[in-house]
């Protein structure tokens, strides 16, 4: 069976499903978006603390390992990827840490100018609804949901620490996005109201009934068809998933 559609995406990870957010928003263009693995609405995802069950689970995870490390005794270190809507942001740590400014401006200085911190801010803040509230650093209309951890509230050794290091002469900052990352402090969390806050809650969700939007979970593309240098399609392979339903005599 064929269809056709203005763009493709292969994979609805971080960025294929804001990719799919941005592209459908304009209602004369289709848009598929193809996803090996399955919708990722299951509590495993929700909780932030079941994070270990998707990343063992071959359903939720491609479950890589590295080829044999000599230096490291010939093992192969195991390296989970997400592999369902929302991709790795729906299996990852929750952390939320930007690139340090600094490593922005040395791309700028690679003939890259469009990349220096001042250009790529705006689209920070643009992503983000910081719980602090929006200022010079942070954004406060963004679709992704950004909480200070609570780290230090759950631990008080936690405060004792960030104390100790500012006693010891390190530097602390009071947030991990802003000003000044380097130090010592209380990272940012995508958990919210004790919900992880992936990708595909913060940018598919809300797009959901999109007609122009076409997403297809349990889709694995195994080619890309190219018309001289120019890709035209893809070909999938799709999973159906029969579930049986079993009745229990009494
Ligand atoms: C264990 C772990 C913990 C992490 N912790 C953090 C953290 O705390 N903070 C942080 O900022 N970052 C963290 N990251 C990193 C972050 O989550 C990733 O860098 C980011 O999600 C990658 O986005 P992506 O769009 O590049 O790829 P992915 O999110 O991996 O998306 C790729 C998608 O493509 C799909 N796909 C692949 N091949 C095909 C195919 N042939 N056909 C169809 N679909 C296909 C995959 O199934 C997947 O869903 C973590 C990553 C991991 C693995």
């Amino acid at each position: 069976m064929k269809k056709t559609f203005d763009y493709i995406i292969i994979g609805a990870g971080s960025a294929g499903c804001v990719l799919a957010n941005r592209l459908s928003k304009d209602k004369k263009t289709s848009v598929c978006l193809l996803e090996s693995g399955p919708k990722s609405n299951t509590w495993k995802v929700d909780m932030p603390s079941a994070l270990l069950y998707t990343m063992h689970d071959p359903k939720y995870n491609w479950k890589y390992y590295s080829e044999p490390e000599p230096y490291l005794n010939n093992r192969r270190i195991f390296c989970p990827r997400g592999k369902m809507i929302g991709g790795c942001s729906s299996h990852n740590g929750m952390v939320f840490v930007r690139g340090n400014p600094l490593d922005f401006e040395r791309w700028a200085s690679y003939d890259l100018p469009k990349w220096g911190y001042k250009n790529v801010l705006p689209y920070f803040k643009k992503l983000e609804t910081w719980s602090g509230g929006e200022n010079l650093y942070r954004g406060g209309k963004g679709p992704l949901k950004v909480n200070r951890s609570k780290i230090d509230e759950a631990f008080p050794l936690f405060k004792a620490l960030i104390k100790a290091a500012a006693e010891a002469g390190y530097d602390t900052f009071e947030d991990s996005n802003g000003f000044r990352q380097d130090g010592f402090g209380t990272f940012d969390v995508t958990i919210d109201n004790g919900k992880r806050q992936g990708v595909s809650r913060a940018y598919l969700n809300k797009i959901n009934g999109y007609k122009n939007l076409s997403i297809e979970n349990d889709t694995d593309v195994s080619k890309i068809i190219f018309k001289e240098k120019k890709a035209i399609g893809v070909e999938v392979k799709k999973t159906i998933i029969l579930r049986f339903i079993t009745v229990i005599k009494k």
